[in-house]
């Protein structure tokens, strides 16, 4: 189990809430796509860590300010007196560095920032953190390509960098490690958990509104809109899941919740939401037994 686990952020909670109710600008989709697949490598790669059986604390998903800039971590594990970190990449296709000039394309030749230059700040960042906090682990930086169907050409030799094929002899070699941690290592590892920022500066949403957005309740399991209310079963005719209309509910609650964390949740505002829930007193119902009431008659809301 991580020491730090990581949660999806808000920036990719809210673009998977309002790509299924708004058409989205294109550019905006591809931000939402990269972020879905960002998460999803560094997922894959959670689920490696979370198997190491040494004496390891694992943090991922960090973010720091150093000297008024910011600093991502997307993974960090601490050792016995020792600091590694990893910049994840879940990219596919075929990759090249070229040589002379350093830069990262995508064949036939689109550029991206080179990943091992990310890995450098992140690096140097680091660093000047922990000497501000007063201790000088050694770290070791890596950058990550997780994805199976990623190549890279012209790599030099000596780049830190763990591809697809290696990442299982890498987590045995890591695996090898037998000290314990003490103390200090505890300590460092609460300290980082102390100074991560929980708002991200860098967050890219589209504008919205609550009237332009598609009503209704989404399948938990395929995101569409073919939600039949039976009784207390809401049924999805698409993907035949089946969901107890009170979690249904709830869920979409936790939803008009994060998009418009500013609306009072009233059941009327529920019910214009959901659409699909006939009976408003069910709705109520769900609202008085889940979250406070407050208020009274026409002008009740619940927190
Ligand atoms: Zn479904």
């Amino acid at each position: 189990m991580a020491y730090k686990p990581r949660i999806e952020s808000k920036e990719l909670k809210i673009l998977k809430a309002l790509h299924k109710r708004m058409k989205l600008s294109e550019k905006d989709k591809q931000h939402f796509f990269n972020l879905k697949k960002g998460y999803e490598g560094e997922v894959m790669f959670d689920k490696l860590t979370e198997k190491l059986q040494c004496d390891c604390l694992i943090l991922n998903d960090l973010l720091f300010k150093v000297k008024n800039t910011t600093v991502q971590i997307d993974s960090l594990i601490i050792t016995t007196g020792r600091i590694y970190f990893y910049e994840i990449k879940n990219s596919d296709g075929d990759y090249f560095i070229e040589s002379n000039t350093n830069r990262f394309y995508k064949k036939p030749k689109i550029e991206y920032i080179n990943p091992l230059l990310q890995l450098n700040r992140s690096d140097s960042l680091l660093r000047q953190l922990l000497q501000n906090i007063g201790y000088n682990f050694p770290i070791e930086a890596q950058v990550v390509f997780i994805n199976p169907e990623f190549t890279l050409y012209q790599a030099p030799l000596d780049s830190p960098i763990i591809f697809p094929t290696q990442i299982n002899s890498y987590m045995r070699k890591f695996d090898l490690n037998p000290y314990k941690l003490n103390g200090k290592d505890k300590r460092l590892a609460s300290k980082l958990i102390s100074l991560h920022i929980e708002e991200n500066p860098y967050t890219i949403l589209p504008d919205y509104e609550f009237t332009k957005l598609r009503k209704g309740i989404t399948c938990e399991v395929c995101d569409l809109f073919s939600i039949n209310v039976n009784g207390k079963i809401c049924h999805c005719g698409d993907c035949g899941h089946k969901e107890l209309v009170t979690a249904a509910v709830l869920r979409n609650v936790s939803e008009i919740r994060l998009l418009f964390p500013e609306m009072k949740i009233t059941t009327n505002l529920v019910y214009d939401w959901c659409v699909v829930i006939e009976i408003k007193r069910t709705i109520k119902r769900i609202l008085v037994r889940n979250y406070k009431q407050i208020g009274v008659h026409q002008w009740t809301y619940y927190e």
